[in-house]
């Protein structure tokens, strides 16, 4: 137990009589004005169970929220007897703001408003010691957990190759999820991992206690464990949390809907907001039965329903609930909003995914101007929401060359992430030998047998011969310094190395083919294939888009400066952003306008999801549609590409099912741009002319059409027939105008004064070959490609 004091505390505020609570109340409530009667009546029913089930947009959390308020308000409890479990540390955040602002003043404390797993640190802190933990135990992340599961494979003599930890790790957490200790797995569920899962699950939480740490898993299942085994802990806190709220309850799995319903078990004083047509966490454990099953764990509980969305246009509105009526089994809702006009559910065609983001780019610049009636946004007002994070690479390439500020919500930018920055550790070696640090990350990545050992003894051969690490390496392997498997290992790699630098220096193969051919030869893209955790296809997803992303370069040596100056102008915090993020991030939030991209089957629908989880896989797949439609406020824009590139070649895609099921009357479809005026053929082939300069002005002509004429548009058929004629073959990307030229030599000299789109007028100080070192009057210091920047002399002539 943490602190006898802060027990008491507890102790002694729970026990203060209901009528003395009530008379600290008789504050005012002006927030219940804004509430509509279904809304007020969930926040005045303070007492028993409460189950809010309503669509998007209906002001759930808003109404969660005020009843916090009305909670402290009434006097009903203070702010450290309210559990409020949200599904982010943002949201989480924001709810605390909201609750404030509700109350006309800071919050002190609440304590217990926070994520799952927030919730259950503090808590297991406190009773660490029933469950055999010191109060300070560890949390392990994933990697830790890996490395432990493997250490004990190595004991049992397992074959980490045919029986890999992370697979046993995605065992172990699906278990936890379900709340099953290894006593409690189920015999039916006993074969996993060739019948010894449940033996290597036990071996794992004793090695755990031994080493005073816990997974993400054992938050909640430590705590469930308590709760069961200790009624005498159990009882303490149902008193002390005199109020439970929930949010996003669809998305609760069986181990989280347990610890709720131990801890509401006495008063019942719970309150659970969600929508059943946004339960997509289904491949994490959750279990839309949850909520389904509410009233029949909770007997009484008030059911409220809100009709009324708050958020969104009728159109937008009309196509999400078109898009999620195809799906059986749901409880149906009907939503309507006050809101008489509005834009129709934007739909459009692009030619591929390079075009798909470079015309994101122009609508997202067009938005911030204000055009077509719309009233001029700020880049906060804006999402860009990917169905897979691969997606992520095509946005966040064009924004950085074009300079529109982005930020990635939920996840790493694309070249921030593990296995990109491994994959260009390998790259950046065949450039240059002496690249150590690339060296260090990659040289037991995949796994080679050489440890800290076997490094330290490379650095200190290197060291003593003022050498690089990989001639180290070299001198290590020549005087056979290294044992057996280690030394034969190391031997292949240096000679890798040094092969693929002469290819490189050699320009015998095209960069592409190299990269492809180094991935698979240092084993790296074969040490994801042989990986079964669910986090392993979107790697490899990944490995592909880097691939993908080399071909609007020259060589390896351009592509990797441009990483390097991208990450190099890493925008201020302040400064107002585009977010992007995936659909299962968006969770909650909402924007005035909203993006999707990539509807095409196979990427969304998800083929993988599909795939394993059939019918059920697709019905999640349409609640992701669902919550997508629904985070848009004013302006909806869902895109395709009709060809995606995979590793050099032509893809044809098919428009997503989805699209089919949008009803056509909430929906515009647009012309898409390269359709225009002698389509792909006269200015989009032509290497000079600048994109943005191209769609900006096409964006302004854009001639709209039903939904079933794109299809049967000439400019359509034509763009298919280009996509059948073109498969199997990389088309250059020079053709397409689209070209980042790395070694390209600008015409600009220093001392020069410039211009650019976003960062306006600036001198030049420094000069890499087209890349240049900027001083902005406004925006500072900024590395921009030259290509992007005009004379200020010229600026006024530009059509920007
Ligand atoms: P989701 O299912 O996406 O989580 P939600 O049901 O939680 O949505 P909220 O985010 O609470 O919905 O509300 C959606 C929007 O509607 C918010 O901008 C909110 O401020 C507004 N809103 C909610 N209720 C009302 C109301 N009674 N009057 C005016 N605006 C409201
Ligand atoms: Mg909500």
């Amino acid at each position: 137990m943490s602190s006898f004091s802060e027990d008491d505390a507890f102790e002694a505020a729970a026990n203060i009589p209901l009528s003395q609570r009530a008379m600290m109340a008789a504050r005012p409530t002006p927030y219940l004005e804004g509430l509509n009667p279904a809304q007020r009546e969930a926040v005045e029913t303070l007492d028993g169970p409460v189950l809010m089930l309503a669509g998007a947009g209906t002001g759930k959390t808003k109404a969660l929220t005020c009843r916090i308020a009305h909670l402290m308000t009434t006097g009903r409890a203070r702010p450290n007897e309210i559990l409020a479990v949200t599904f982010t540390n943002k949201a989480a955040r924001e709810m605390k703001l909201r609750v404030a602002s509700l109350l006309g003043e800071a919050v002190e404390g609440m304590p217990w408003l926070g994520t799952f797993h927030s919730i259950c640190v503090k808590l297991l802190r406190r009773h660490a010691e029933l469950v055999e933990l010191k109060t300070n135990f560890t949390i392990l992340d994933t990697d830790d957990q890996i490395r432990l599961l493997k250490q004990l494979l190595s004991v049992a003599n397992i074959d980490d190759k045919r029986w890999p930890a992370r697979m046993l790790a995605g065992i172990i957490d699906q278990w936890k999820n379900r709340a099953w200790t290894p006593a409690q797995v189920p015999t039916g569920d006993a074969s996993a991992f060739d019948g010894k899962g449940v033996d290597l699950y036990y071996q794992y939480q004793m090695r755990l206690r031994e080493l005073n740490a816990v997974d993400f898993g054992d938050l909640l299942l430590h705590m469930v464990t308590i709760f069961q085994t200790h009624p005498d802990v159990l009882a303490q806190y149902q008193r002390w949390f005199r109020y439970i709220l929930v949010d996003e309850y669809q998305d609760t799995n069986v181990a989280q809907y347990l610890w709720l319903r131990l801890l509401a078990g006495g008063h019942k004083n719970i309150c659970c907001v969600g929508d059943d047509d946004q339960s997509i966490y289904g491949w994490r454990g959750a279990e839309v039965g949850n909520i389904l099953r509410f009233e029949k764990d909770f007997p009484g509980a008030k059911i409220v329903r809100l009709e009324q969305n708050y958020r969104s246009t009728p159109h937008i509105l009309a196509a999400a609930s078109g898009v999620i009526s195809g799906n059986k089994g749901r409880l149906g809702k009907e939503l309507w909003t006050e809101v008489e006009h509005g834009e129709k559910v934007r739909l459009i065609g692009h030619w591929d995914g390079e075009e798909e983001a470079r015309w994101i780019g122009e609508e997202i610049e067009a938005s911030q101007r204000g055009t077509r009636g719309q009233s001029p946004k700020s880049l906060e007002d804006m999402a860009i929401l990917v169905r897979a994070s691969h997606q992520m690479r095509a946005f966040e390439d064009r924004f950085l060359t074009i300079g529109l500020p982005y930020r990635v919500i939920g996840g790493p930018r694309f070249y921030e992430r593990l296995e990109i920055r491994d994959a260009m550790a390998y790259f950046r070696l065949a450039v240059s030998l002496d690249d150590d640090l690339a060296f260090e990350r990659i040289v037991n990545t995949p796994k080679r047998g050489l440890g800290d050992k076997a490094v330290q003894t490379i650095q200190r051969t290197a060291r003593s011969n003022g050498v690089s690490l990989v001639e180290g390496a070299r001198l290590v392997c020549e005087a056979k310094l290294l044992g057996g498997k280690g030394l034969k290992e190391l031997s292949y790699l240096v000679d890798s190395l040094l092969r693929w630098n002469a290819q490189v220096r050699a320009e015998a193969d095209t960069h592409v083919e190299l990269a492809e051919m180094i991935l698979d030869e240092s084993g790296y893209t074969g040490m994801w294939q042989n990986d079964i955790t669910p986090e392993a296809p979107g790697r490899l997803e990944n490995l592909k888009e880097l691939v993908k992303a080399l071909e609007n370069f020259d060589n390896l040596q351009g592509f990797l400066e441009h990483v390097a100056l991208i990450m190099d102008n890493e925008s201020e915090d302040s400064e107002e952003k585009v977010s992007i993020m995936t659909l299962h991030a968006a969770k909650g939030l909402e924007f005035p306008v909203v993006f999707l991209p990539g509807w095409e089957d196979g990427l969304f629908p998800s083929q993988r999801s599909m795939d394993e989880s059939g019918l059920k896989g697709l019905e999640e797949e349409r609640r992701l549609a669902y919550v997508g439609i629904t985070r848009a406020e004013e302006i909806c824009t869902i895109s395709f590409a009709a060809n995606r590139r995979v590793y050099g070649q032509w893809q044809s895609q098919l428009p997503s099912r989805f699209i089919d099921e949008l009803p056509e009357a909430h929906v515009e479809v647009m012309t898409p741009p390269g359709l225009y005026g002698g389509g792909y053929g006269a200015a989009g082939m032509s290497a000079s002319a600048s994109p943005s300069i191209r769609t900006a002005q096409d964006s302004q002509i854009f001639e709209r059409a039903s939904k079933a004429d794109v299809y049967n548009s000439p400019g359509w058929r034509r763009m298919q027939s280009r996509a059948q004629g073109v498969r199997g073959m990389a088309q250059p990307v020079e053709a397409r105008g689209i070209i980042i030229n790395a070694t390209a030599v600008s015409s600009f000299t220093v001392g020069d004064r410039v211009f650019h789109q976003k960062f306006g007028y600036g001198e030049v100080m420094e000069i890499e070959g087209d890349k240049l070192d900027i001083e902005f009057d406004k925006a500072g210091a900024k590395k921009v490609v030259s290509k992007f920047v005009v004379s200020a002399d010229s600026a006024n002539d530009v059509p920007f």
